[in-house]
């Protein structure tokens, strides 16, 4: 978390409000930093996926927010690009709204009927060959169908907040205790005035609300907003620098190992950090990428090390939670492990 952060939510603490006013407070300041028309704060990004997909589900009817996940007689179905489907996609589901797979733009117009509730895009991932995003936006407009983006992992750079804003999403869902480095457990639901506050309806503190055990503090309302503030302060750059200069500094360190060899990756739009790549001669070093980090997180101080999944199970090291001590910590215990298995 941004210091800035820790002491607003200090301030917070220590000072009351009701949580309504500050609530209202905090989105109409987020949303004038992110050129959004309304904005809340939620518990996660997965959250906001939930209240915005239940807010298009209810659209603020009372009787309809009382009975979720029964949605009978509610539009229930989403459409989602077949190449989207992903990690987080049940959260689409949980508030009782239904998954519809599409691919192109005639089986978008042939899956949209009165039961659609939403349209969803996952913003900088598999792109889908067959439809521009420009394209699925206007879909979207032309049948009046709300359209939700989840873009949690897109910041920074923080000024892609109001580019993905200004595309023309209904709602945007970001992490709050990612690249943001806000409260770990907050999120944001920017977009539409009116299905903001069918979110909120469908939210904690509402005692009957489906959302609340998705329950956000006062000091977190607080907290998310200067991460906004804080994060649209930030001179990006320098800190791509310092990171930059960081994982060069372990590389040439781990390639004086002989048979140990390096690589610099230019970071791809959704994770936005500087990272070197190891690998090393598995006739001379007889120790597995998997064993590798098995080792690190075993040993004192633990190390945690991007997961393999994400990195097609190269071993890459990033410096984002580095400073210069701990990385050269990394490149010490990392050269131990591979000569002990020489
Ligand atoms: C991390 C992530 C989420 C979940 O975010 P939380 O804030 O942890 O709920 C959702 N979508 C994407 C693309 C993510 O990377």
């Amino acid at each position: 978390m941004w210091p800035e952060v820790v002491d607003a939510m200090d301030y917070a603490v220590r000072n009351k409000a009701r949580m309504s006013d500050l609530h209202d407070a905090v989105g109409r300041r987020i949303a004038e930093l992110t050129q959004a028309e309304a904005a809340m704060v939620t518990s996660g990004a997965t959250s906001a996926i939930i209240l915005g997909t239940a807010a298009c589900m209810t659209m603020g009817d009372e009787e309809k927010m009382e009975r979720l996940p029964d949605a009978s007689g509610m539009p229930t179905e989403v459409i989602i690009l077949k190449s989207q489907r992903y990690l987080y996609d049940r959260s689409i589901r949980a508030p009782g709204a239904t998954l519809v797979e599409v691919e192109t733009a005639e089986d978008i117009r042939a899956a949209i009927n009165p039961k659609t509730a939403m349209m969803f895009y996952l913003q900088n991932r598999p792109e889908n060959v067959r439809l521009e995003i420009g394209e699925y936006i206007a879909l979207a407009r032309d049948s009046d169908i709300p359209i939700m983006c989840d873009a949690a992992t897109t910041v920074p750079p923080v000024a892609s907040i109001a580019e993905t804003v200004n595309l023309g999403f209904d709602l945007i869902c970001y992490s709050g205790g990612k690249g943001l480095r806000g409260p770990y457990s907050a999120g944001l639901l920017l977009g539409r005035k009116d299905l903001i506050s069918y979110a909120r309806q469908n939210s904690s503190p509402n005692h009957r609300a489906y959302g609340r055990s998705m329950k956000v503090s006062a000091e977190e309302y607080l907290g998310m907003m200067v991460a906004v503030e804080t994060s649209l302060k930030f001179d990006e750059k320098s800190e791509y620098q310092r990171q930059l200069d960081i994982v060069s500094a372990m590389g040439r360190e781990l390639s004086l190992l002989p048979g140990v060899t390096t690589q610099s990756h230019v970071p791809s739009a959704e994770a936005r950090e500087p990272f070197i790549s190891v690998h090393w001669d598995t006739q001379q070093y007889k120790v597995t990428v998997t064993e590798v980090k098995q080792a690190l997180r075993d040993g004192e101080p633990a190390i945690e090390i991007r997961a393999l999944f994400l990195s097609d199970g190269r071993l890459d090291l990033t410096a984002a939670m580095l400073n210069k001590d701990e990385a050269k910590i990394v490149t010490a215990r990392l050269k131990e492990i591979l000569l002990m298995s020489a």
